[in-house]
Protein backbone atom coordinates (compact mmCIF):
# COMPACT_ATOMS: atom_id res chain seq x y z
CA UNK A 1 0.00 0.00 0.00
CA UNK A 2 1.20 3.37 -0.85
CA UNK A 3 1.94 5.50 2.14
CA UNK A 4 2.14 9.23 1.88
CA UNK A 5 5.66 9.89 2.03
CA UNK A 6 6.46 7.06 -1.34
CA UNK A 7 4.21 10.11 -3.21
CA UNK A 8 7.50 12.92 -3.18
CA UNK A 9 6.13 15.12 -1.14
CA UNK A 10 7.62 18.06 0.64
CA UNK A 11 8.49 17.44 4.00
CA UNK A 12 6.16 20.31 5.55
CA UNK A 13 2.92 19.04 3.52
CA UNK A 14 3.73 15.72 4.84
CA UNK A 15 4.07 17.37 8.54
CA UNK A 16 0.70 19.07 7.86
CA UNK A 17 -0.82 15.76 6.37
CA UNK A 18 0.54 13.86 9.50
CA UNK A 19 -1.07 16.61 11.99
CA UNK A 20 -4.45 15.52 10.11
CA UNK A 21 -3.43 12.40 11.06
CA UNK A 22 -4.39 10.82 8.23
CA UNK A 23 -2.47 7.18 7.62
CA UNK A 24 -2.65 6.63 4.09
CA UNK A 25 -3.41 8.38 1.00
CA UNK A 26 -7.14 7.48 -0.65
CA UNK A 27 -7.11 5.89 -3.88
CA UNK A 28 -7.19 9.12 -5.69
CA UNK A 29 -4.69 10.23 -3.87
CA UNK A 30 -2.34 7.63 -4.28
CA UNK A 31 -3.67 7.72 -8.05
CA UNK A 32 -3.58 11.44 -8.92
CA UNK A 33 -0.57 12.80 -6.96
CA UNK A 34 2.54 11.71 -8.42
CA UNK A 35 1.21 12.57 -11.76
CA UNK A 36 0.50 16.17 -10.64
CA UNK A 37 3.39 16.30 -8.64
CA UNK A 38 5.46 16.33 -12.46
CA UNK A 39 3.38 18.52 -14.15
CA UNK A 40 0.81 16.22 -16.04
CA UNK A 41 -2.95 17.24 -16.63
CA UNK A 42 -5.29 15.35 -14.52
CA UNK A 43 -8.86 14.12 -15.71
CA UNK A 44 -10.38 12.59 -11.82
CA UNK A 45 -13.63 11.47 -12.21
CA UNK A 46 -14.55 11.52 -8.63
CA UNK A 47 -17.07 13.07 -6.08
CA UNK A 48 -16.67 14.77 -2.95
CA UNK A 49 -15.85 12.05 -0.19
CA UNK A 50 -13.15 10.43 -2.09
CA UNK A 51 -10.39 12.76 -1.01
CA UNK A 52 -9.87 14.53 -3.78
CA UNK A 53 -9.31 17.88 -2.23
CA UNK A 54 -6.50 16.29 -1.17
CA UNK A 55 -5.03 14.66 -4.26
CA UNK A 56 -5.34 17.78 -5.80
CA UNK A 57 -4.16 20.61 -2.85
CA UNK A 58 -1.37 18.89 -2.01
CA UNK A 59 0.87 18.33 -5.24
CA UNK A 60 -0.24 22.16 -5.89
CA UNK A 61 1.08 23.07 -2.48
CA UNK A 62 4.60 21.37 -3.39
CA UNK A 63 4.92 22.52 -7.05
CA UNK A 64 3.67 26.03 -5.78
CA UNK A 65 6.68 25.79 -3.11
CA UNK A 66 9.38 24.32 -5.36
CA UNK A 67 8.98 27.52 -7.31
CA UNK A 68 8.92 30.87 -5.53
CA UNK A 69 7.47 32.94 -8.57
CA UNK A 70 5.27 35.76 -6.85
CA UNK A 71 2.01 36.23 -8.48
CA UNK A 72 1.29 39.50 -10.17
CA UNK A 73 -0.93 42.16 -8.37
CA UNK A 74 -4.56 41.12 -9.03
CA UNK A 75 -3.43 37.76 -10.44
CA UNK A 76 -3.21 34.02 -8.66
CA UNK A 77 -0.68 31.86 -9.51
CA UNK A 78 -3.46 28.83 -9.03
CA UNK A 79 -7.20 29.41 -9.19
CA UNK A 80 -9.29 26.67 -8.17
CA UNK A 81 -13.18 26.77 -9.64
CA UNK A 82 -15.71 25.66 -7.46
CA UNK A 83 -19.69 25.53 -7.93
CA UNK A 84 -20.96 26.39 -4.37
CA UNK A 85 -19.79 28.51 -1.47
CA UNK A 86 -19.25 26.25 0.95
CA UNK A 87 -17.65 24.40 -1.25
CA UNK A 88 -14.81 27.36 -1.49
CA UNK A 89 -14.73 27.85 1.63
CA UNK A 90 -13.75 24.49 2.35
CA UNK A 91 -11.73 24.31 0.02
CA UNK A 92 -9.53 27.27 1.19
CA UNK A 93 -9.51 25.91 4.75
CA UNK A 94 -7.94 22.77 3.01
CA UNK A 95 -5.33 24.90 1.58
CA UNK A 96 -4.45 26.15 4.62
CA UNK A 97 -4.62 23.09 6.63
CA UNK A 98 -2.17 21.46 3.98
CA UNK A 99 -0.12 24.49 3.34
CA UNK A 100 0.38 25.63 7.13
CA UNK A 101 3.95 25.29 7.02
CA UNK A 102 4.29 26.97 3.81
CA UNK A 103 4.85 30.66 3.21
CA UNK A 104 1.71 30.75 0.60
CA UNK A 105 -1.03 33.52 0.58
CA UNK A 106 -4.31 32.53 -0.78
CA UNK A 107 -7.91 33.68 -0.72
CA UNK A 108 -11.70 32.61 -1.27
CA UNK A 109 -13.85 34.57 -4.14
CA UNK A 110 -18.15 34.14 -3.46
CA UNK A 111 -20.96 35.66 -4.10
CA UNK A 112 -23.33 37.41 -1.99
CA UNK A 113 -21.24 38.90 0.55
CA UNK A 114 -19.54 42.31 -0.55
CA UNK A 115 -17.17 42.25 -3.17
CA UNK A 116 -14.78 44.76 -1.42
CA UNK A 117 -12.64 42.82 1.20
CA UNK A 118 -11.95 39.97 -1.77
CA UNK A 119 -11.36 43.34 -4.00
CA UNK A 120 -8.55 44.01 -0.95
CA UNK A 121 -7.59 40.56 -0.89
CA UNK A 122 -6.82 40.29 -4.05
CA UNK A 123 -4.89 43.70 -4.79
CA UNK A 124 -1.28 42.06 -4.39
CA UNK A 125 -2.35 38.76 -5.94
CA UNK A 126 -2.07 35.78 -4.27
CA UNK A 127 -0.57 32.29 -4.53
CA UNK A 128 -3.86 30.64 -4.48
CA UNK A 129 -7.48 31.80 -5.39
CA UNK A 130 -10.40 29.47 -4.80
CA UNK A 131 -13.33 30.63 -6.37
CA UNK A 132 -17.09 29.94 -7.89
CA UNK A 133 -18.36 31.66 -11.16
CA UNK A 134 -20.32 34.60 -10.99
CA UNK A 135 -18.54 36.64 -8.97
CA UNK A 136 -14.97 35.59 -10.40
CA UNK A 137 -16.47 36.82 -13.80
CA UNK A 138 -17.95 39.79 -12.33
CA UNK A 139 -14.50 40.55 -10.53
CA UNK A 140 -12.28 39.81 -13.69
CA UNK A 141 -14.65 42.56 -15.64
CA UNK A 142 -14.43 45.02 -13.56
CA UNK A 143 -10.07 44.67 -13.91
CA UNK A 144 -10.21 43.61 -10.61
CA UNK A 145 -8.61 40.56 -10.90
CA UNK A 146 -5.90 38.97 -13.58
CA UNK A 147 -5.42 35.27 -14.43
CA UNK A 148 -3.04 35.93 -17.68
CA UNK A 149 -0.35 34.53 -15.61
CA UNK A 150 -1.90 31.77 -13.70
CA UNK A 151 0.18 28.44 -13.80
CA UNK A 152 -2.48 26.24 -12.85
CA UNK A 153 -6.35 25.61 -13.12
CA UNK A 154 -8.09 23.33 -11.59
CA UNK A 155 -12.12 22.53 -11.95
CA UNK A 156 -13.79 21.40 -9.34
CA UNK A 157 -17.22 19.42 -9.73
CA UNK A 158 -17.59 20.16 -13.77
CA UNK A 159 -20.74 18.05 -14.01
CA UNK A 160 -22.77 20.00 -11.05
CA UNK A 161 -21.34 23.48 -12.68
CA UNK A 162 -23.34 22.63 -15.61
CA UNK A 163 -26.65 21.42 -13.70
CA UNK A 164 -26.44 24.70 -11.72
CA UNK A 165 -26.24 26.60 -15.37
CA UNK A 166 -22.44 27.93 -14.48
CA UNK A 167 -21.35 26.07 -17.15
CA UNK A 168 -21.42 29.54 -19.28
CA UNK A 169 -19.40 31.25 -17.01
CA UNK A 170 -16.92 28.70 -16.57
CA UNK A 171 -16.22 28.72 -20.45
CA UNK A 172 -15.85 32.59 -20.21
CA UNK A 173 -13.49 32.52 -17.63
CA UNK A 174 -11.37 29.20 -19.24
CA UNK A 175 -10.91 32.23 -22.38
CA UNK A 176 -8.92 34.48 -20.23
CA UNK A 177 -6.53 32.19 -18.53
CA UNK A 178 -3.29 31.51 -20.61
CA UNK A 179 -3.02 28.98 -22.93
CA UNK A 180 -0.25 27.24 -21.48
CA UNK A 181 -0.76 26.09 -17.90
CA UNK A 182 -1.57 23.41 -15.62
CA UNK A 183 -4.59 21.70 -15.57
CA UNK A 184 -6.73 19.89 -13.63
CA UNK A 185 -10.42 18.23 -14.28
CA UNK A 186 -12.43 17.02 -11.62
CA UNK A 187 -16.11 15.73 -12.31
CA UNK A 188 -18.07 12.49 -10.88
CA UNK A 189 -20.05 12.08 -13.31
CA UNK A 190 -19.11 12.60 -17.61
CA UNK A 191 -21.89 13.53 -19.67
CA UNK A 192 -21.19 14.65 -23.27
CA UNK A 193 -21.34 18.05 -22.66
CA UNK A 194 -18.35 18.26 -19.85
CA UNK A 195 -16.17 15.05 -21.63
CA UNK A 196 -15.99 17.84 -24.57
CA UNK A 197 -15.37 20.61 -22.25
CA UNK A 198 -12.67 18.36 -20.67
CA UNK A 199 -11.33 17.28 -24.11
CA UNK A 200 -10.80 20.65 -25.07
CA UNK A 201 -8.88 21.75 -22.25
CA UNK A 202 -6.61 19.27 -21.29
CA UNK A 203 -3.68 18.19 -22.86
CA UNK A 204 -2.68 14.59 -22.84
CA UNK A 205 -4.41 14.36 -19.46
CA UNK A 206 -4.05 10.93 -16.72
CA UNK A 207 -7.04 9.69 -16.42
CA UNK A 208 -8.10 8.42 -12.72
CA UNK A 209 -11.46 7.32 -11.79
CA UNK A 210 -12.06 6.49 -8.30
CA UNK A 211 -15.36 4.74 -6.52
CA UNK A 212 -18.04 5.53 -9.84
CA UNK A 213 -20.95 6.52 -8.67
CA UNK A 214 -22.62 3.31 -7.80
CA UNK A 215 -20.03 1.84 -6.02
CA UNK A 216 -19.71 4.42 -3.42
CA UNK A 217 -23.90 3.75 -2.65
CA UNK A 218 -22.77 0.31 -2.33
CA UNK A 219 -20.75 1.14 0.96
CA UNK A 220 -23.71 2.76 2.60
CA UNK A 221 -26.45 0.79 4.31
CA UNK A 222 -29.70 2.17 2.38
CA UNK A 223 -33.27 1.64 3.54
CA UNK A 224 -36.56 2.61 1.95
CA UNK A 225 -39.97 3.95 4.34
CA UNK A 226 -42.94 3.93 2.24
CA UNK A 227 -45.17 6.51 3.47
CA UNK A 228 -47.76 8.79 2.73
CA UNK A 229 -47.04 12.54 1.80
CA UNK A 230 -48.63 13.43 4.99
CA UNK A 231 -47.41 10.98 7.20
CA UNK A 232 -43.76 12.03 6.27
CA UNK A 233 -43.64 14.46 9.24
CA UNK A 234 -44.74 11.89 12.05
CA UNK A 235 -42.58 9.72 10.53
CA UNK A 236 -39.20 11.87 10.27
CA UNK A 237 -39.80 12.69 14.16
CA UNK A 238 -39.88 9.38 15.53
CA UNK A 239 -36.76 8.27 13.05
CA UNK A 240 -35.03 11.12 14.15
CA UNK A 241 -35.95 10.48 18.17
CA UNK A 242 -33.98 7.30 17.84
CA UNK A 243 -30.68 7.01 20.24
CA UNK A 244 -28.41 5.82 17.28
CA UNK A 245 -28.72 8.91 15.04
CA UNK A 246 -25.67 10.72 15.86
CA UNK A 247 -25.89 13.55 13.31
CA UNK A 248 -28.79 13.31 10.64
CA UNK A 249 -28.51 15.66 7.72
CA UNK A 250 -32.42 15.69 6.09
CA UNK A 251 -32.76 16.32 2.31
CA UNK A 252 -35.66 18.62 1.15
CA UNK A 253 -36.45 19.07 -2.62
CA UNK A 254 -36.96 22.83 -2.07
CA UNK A 255 -36.18 25.40 0.03
CA UNK A 256 -39.37 26.20 1.33
CA UNK A 257 -39.63 21.91 2.26
CA UNK A 258 -36.62 22.58 4.75
CA UNK A 259 -37.77 25.53 6.41
CA UNK A 260 -41.18 23.73 7.14
CA UNK A 261 -39.14 20.73 7.98
CA UNK A 262 -37.23 22.46 10.74
CA UNK A 263 -40.33 24.32 11.89
CA UNK A 264 -42.04 21.09 12.65
CA UNK A 265 -39.12 19.45 13.89
CA UNK A 266 -39.27 21.96 16.79
CA UNK A 267 -42.94 21.18 17.38
CA UNK A 268 -41.27 18.05 18.53
CA UNK A 269 -38.31 19.14 20.22
CA UNK A 270 -36.10 17.95 17.99
CA UNK A 271 -33.50 21.24 17.37
CA UNK A 272 -32.85 21.34 13.41
CA UNK A 273 -31.68 24.30 11.31
CA UNK A 274 -31.58 24.85 7.58
CA UNK A 275 -29.32 25.76 4.92
CA UNK A 276 -30.84 26.41 1.51
CA UNK A 277 -30.34 28.87 -0.96
CA UNK A 278 -32.40 32.03 0.51
CA UNK A 279 -30.40 32.33 4.02
CA UNK A 280 -27.94 34.43 3.78
CA UNK A 281 -24.07 33.58 3.89
CA UNK A 282 -23.66 33.98 7.38
CA UNK A 283 -26.66 32.03 8.47
CA UNK A 284 -25.45 29.08 6.62
CA UNK A 285 -22.16 29.37 7.90
CA UNK A 286 -23.53 29.57 11.06
CA UNK A 287 -25.55 26.40 11.09
CA UNK A 288 -22.85 24.27 9.71
CA UNK A 289 -20.48 25.26 12.46
CA UNK A 290 -23.60 24.55 14.80
CA UNK A 291 -24.22 21.16 12.74
CA UNK A 292 -20.08 20.66 12.94
CA UNK A 293 -19.84 21.40 16.90
CA UNK A 294 -22.73 19.00 17.93
CA UNK A 295 -25.02 21.96 19.02
CA UNK A 296 -27.81 20.74 16.81
CA UNK A 297 -27.84 17.06 15.75
CA UNK A 298 -30.13 17.25 12.41
CA UNK A 299 -29.40 19.52 9.63
CA UNK A 300 -31.64 20.12 7.00
CA UNK A 301 -30.78 20.83 3.43
CA UNK A 302 -31.39 21.29 -0.10
CA UNK A 303 -29.48 19.57 -2.74
CA UNK A 304 -27.64 22.79 -3.70
CA UNK A 305 -26.75 24.00 -0.46
CA UNK A 306 -25.72 20.46 1.01
CA UNK A 307 -23.12 20.24 -2.14
CA UNK A 308 -19.75 19.71 -0.95
CA UNK A 309 -20.58 20.00 3.13
CA UNK A 310 -17.72 18.11 4.45
CA UNK A 311 -18.74 17.09 7.85
CA UNK A 312 -17.58 14.05 9.44
CA UNK A 313 -19.66 11.76 11.79
CA UNK A 314 -22.94 12.31 9.90
CA UNK A 315 -24.11 9.23 10.91
CA UNK A 316 -27.49 9.01 8.79
CA UNK A 317 -28.69 10.58 5.91
CA UNK A 318 -32.48 11.09 5.36
CA UNK A 319 -34.05 11.85 2.47
CA UNK A 320 -37.17 13.49 3.53
CA UNK A 321 -38.23 13.97 -0.69
CA UNK A 322 -36.57 12.03 -2.66
CA UNK A 323 -34.78 14.04 -5.76
CA UNK A 324 -35.97 13.97 -9.27
CA UNK A 325 -32.06 13.76 -10.63
CA UNK A 326 -31.25 9.98 -9.17
CA UNK A 327 -27.29 11.36 -9.17
CA UNK A 328 -28.30 13.53 -6.54
CA UNK A 329 -29.29 10.41 -4.73
CA UNK A 330 -25.98 9.32 -4.63
CA UNK A 331 -24.17 12.84 -3.70
CA UNK A 332 -27.07 13.14 -0.99
CA UNK A 333 -25.72 9.92 0.61
CA UNK A 334 -22.52 10.40 0.11
CA UNK A 335 -22.23 12.95 2.81
CA UNK A 336 -22.60 10.07 4.94
CA UNK A 337 -19.64 7.61 4.88
CA UNK A 338 -17.08 10.28 4.41
CA UNK A 339 -13.33 8.96 3.52
CA UNK A 340 -14.22 4.84 3.92
CA UNK A 341 -16.72 5.08 7.40
CA UNK A 342 -19.95 3.70 7.39
CA UNK A 343 -23.36 5.36 7.62
CA UNK A 344 -27.16 4.89 7.03
CA UNK A 345 -29.44 6.37 4.50
CA UNK A 346 -32.97 6.68 4.43
CA UNK A 347 -35.49 7.68 2.32
CA UNK A 348 -38.76 8.47 2.93
CA UNK A 349 -41.02 7.29 -0.69
CA UNK A 350 -44.73 8.31 -1.50
CA UNK A 351 -46.61 7.61 -4.26
CA UNK A 352 -45.81 10.24 -6.28
CA UNK A 353 -42.01 9.39 -5.64
CA UNK A 354 -42.38 5.73 -6.62
CA UNK A 355 -40.59 6.84 -10.34
CA UNK A 356 -37.57 8.63 -8.62
CA UNK A 357 -37.02 5.69 -6.69
CA UNK A 358 -36.97 3.45 -9.40
CA UNK A 359 -34.60 5.78 -11.46
CA UNK A 360 -32.25 5.72 -8.60
CA UNK A 361 -32.23 1.69 -8.58
CA UNK A 362 -31.49 1.60 -11.59
CA UNK A 363 -28.62 3.98 -11.54
CA UNK A 364 -26.78 2.34 -8.44
CA UNK A 365 -27.76 -1.10 -9.44
CA UNK A 366 -28.69 -1.95 -6.23
CA UNK A 367 -32.39 -2.54 -4.67
CA UNK A 368 -33.00 -0.78 -1.51
CA UNK A 369 -34.28 -2.84 1.27
CA UNK A 370 -37.89 -1.68 2.48
CA UNK A 371 -38.37 -0.74 6.02
CA UNK A 372 -41.91 -1.77 6.68
CA UNK A 373 -41.87 -1.97 10.74
CA UNK A 374 -42.95 1.54 11.18
CA UNK A 375 -46.44 3.10 11.96
CA UNK A 376 -47.12 4.92 8.59
CA UNK A 377 -45.97 2.30 6.09
CA UNK A 378 -48.32 2.82 3.38
CA UNK A 379 -49.30 -0.32 1.19
CA UNK A 380 -51.17 2.58 -1.46
CA UNK A 381 -47.74 4.63 -1.72
CA UNK A 382 -45.81 1.32 -3.00
CA UNK A 383 -49.11 -0.07 -4.82
CA UNK A 384 -50.21 3.34 -6.69
CA UNK A 385 -47.38 3.20 -9.15
CA UNK A 386 -47.85 0.13 -10.36
CA UNK A 387 -51.19 -1.21 -9.88
CA UNK A 388 -50.93 -4.92 -11.47
CA UNK A 389 -49.33 -5.84 -8.51
CA UNK A 390 -52.50 -6.50 -6.83
CA UNK A 391 -56.28 -5.85 -8.05
CA UNK A 392 -57.59 -2.34 -6.41
CA UNK A 393 -60.33 -3.95 -4.69
CA UNK A 394 -57.50 -5.40 -2.36
CA UNK A 395 -55.48 -2.63 -1.40
CA UNK A 396 -56.27 -1.48 2.52
CA UNK A 397 -57.76 1.82 2.96
CA UNK A 398 -55.08 4.09 3.93
CA UNK A 399 -56.02 6.02 7.10
CA UNK A 400 -54.15 8.80 8.95
CA UNK A 401 -53.76 8.61 12.57
CA UNK A 402 -51.26 8.56 15.76
CA UNK A 403 -49.00 5.81 15.88
CA UNK A 404 -50.07 3.70 19.05
CA UNK A 405 -48.31 3.84 22.72
CA UNK A 406 -45.00 2.01 22.68
CA UNK A 407 -44.98 1.80 18.68
CA UNK A 408 -41.73 4.15 18.98
CA UNK A 409 -38.34 2.73 18.07
CA UNK A 410 -40.27 0.10 15.95
CA UNK A 411 -39.10 1.27 12.57
CA UNK A 412 -35.24 0.80 13.26
CA UNK A 413 -33.36 0.31 10.44
CA UNK A 414 -31.61 -3.19 11.71
CA UNK A 415 -34.81 -4.73 11.71
CA UNK A 416 -35.16 -4.14 7.47
CA UNK A 417 -37.31 -6.68 6.07
CA UNK A 418 -35.58 -7.41 3.01
CA UNK A 419 -39.15 -7.33 0.75
CA UNK A 420 -36.73 -6.90 -2.25
CA UNK A 421 -35.57 -10.15 -1.99
CA UNK A 422 -38.52 -12.22 -0.64
CA UNK A 423 -40.48 -14.23 -3.06
CA UNK A 424 -36.85 -15.08 -4.92
CA UNK A 425 -35.05 -17.22 -2.96
CA UNK A 426 -32.66 -14.50 -2.67
CA UNK A 427 -32.02 -13.15 0.30
CA UNK A 428 -29.51 -10.42 0.47
CA UNK A 429 -27.59 -9.02 3.20
CA UNK A 430 -28.55 -6.47 5.44
CA UNK A 431 -28.05 -2.86 3.76
CA UNK A 432 -26.56 -4.71 0.76
CA UNK A 433 -29.38 -4.58 -1.87
CA UNK A 434 -29.66 -6.94 -5.14
CA UNK A 435 -28.28 -5.74 -8.34
CA UNK A 436 -30.84 -4.06 -10.30
CA UNK A 437 -31.34 -6.41 -13.52
CA UNK A 438 -31.57 -9.56 -10.71
CA UNK A 439 -35.10 -10.70 -10.80
CA UNK A 440 -36.37 -7.35 -11.83
CA UNK A 441 -39.38 -8.80 -13.68
CA UNK A 442 -41.37 -8.60 -10.46
CA UNK A 443 -43.00 -5.46 -9.11
CA UNK A 444 -41.62 -3.71 -6.11
CA UNK A 445 -43.47 -3.85 -3.28
CA UNK A 446 -44.29 -7.85 -3.57
CA UNK A 447 -42.99 -8.87 0.12
CA UNK A 448 -45.82 -6.74 1.10
CA UNK A 449 -48.52 -8.19 -0.45
CA UNK A 450 -47.63 -11.43 0.51
CA UNK A 451 -47.98 -10.40 4.86
CA UNK A 452 -51.77 -9.54 6.01
CA UNK A 453 -51.81 -6.11 7.89
CA UNK A 454 -52.22 -7.52 11.18
CA UNK A 455 -49.25 -10.06 11.38
CA UNK A 456 -47.51 -6.95 11.99
CA UNK A 457 -48.18 -5.53 15.37
CA UNK A 458 -46.68 -2.16 14.63
CA UNK A 459 -48.85 -1.32 11.33
CA UNK A 460 -52.48 -1.44 13.61
CA UNK A 461 -53.55 2.01 14.10
CA UNK A 462 -55.56 3.63 16.60
CA UNK A 463 -57.21 5.87 14.41
CA UNK A 464 -58.50 9.28 14.94
P1 LIG B 1 -12.95 15.35 -0.04
O1 LIG B 1 -13.29 14.24 -0.98
O2 LIG B 1 -11.80 16.14 -0.52
O3 LIG B 1 -14.16 16.20 0.22
O4 LIG B 1 -12.49 14.72 1.34
C1 LIG B 1 -13.35 13.98 2.18
C2 LIG B 1 -12.86 13.90 3.60
O5 LIG B 1 -11.79 12.99 3.73
C3 LIG B 1 -12.37 15.19 4.22
O6 LIG B 1 -12.96 15.29 5.49
C4 LIG B 1 -10.87 15.02 4.35
O7 LIG B 1 -10.40 15.72 5.47
C5 LIG B 1 -10.74 13.53 4.53
N1 LIG B 1 -9.50 12.97 3.99
C6 LIG B 1 -8.88 13.30 2.84
N2 LIG B 1 -7.81 12.54 2.64
C7 LIG B 1 -7.72 11.69 3.68
C8 LIG B 1 -6.81 10.64 4.04
N3 LIG B 1 -5.78 10.31 3.27
N4 LIG B 1 -7.03 9.98 5.19
C9 LIG B 1 -8.10 10.30 5.96
N5 LIG B 1 -9.00 11.27 5.69
C10 LIG B 1 -8.81 11.96 4.55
Amino acid sequence: MTSFSDLGLSEPILRAISAENYSTPTPIQAQAVPHLIVGRDLLGVAQTGTGKTAAFALPILHRLSENRNRPQPQGARVLVLTPTRELAIQIGESFATYGRNLPLTRTVIFGGVGQNPQVQAMARGVDILVATPGRLLDLIGQGLVKLDRLEVFVLDEADRMLDMGFIHDVRRIIKVLPAKRHTLFFSATMPPEIAKLADNILSNPVRVEVTPVSSTAERIEQHVMFVEKADKRPLLGQVLKRPEIGRALVFTRTKHGANRVVEQLGQVAVRAEAIHGNKSQTARQRALENFRSGEIRVLVATDIAARGIDIDGITHVINYDLPNVPESYVHRIGRTARAGTSGIAISFCDAEERSFLKDIEKLIKIRIPVVDDHPWHSDGSVRQADPTDRPPQERRPQRHGRPPQGAQGQARPDQARQNHGQGHGQGHGQGQGRPAGQGQGRPSGQGQQARPAQGNPSRRRTGR
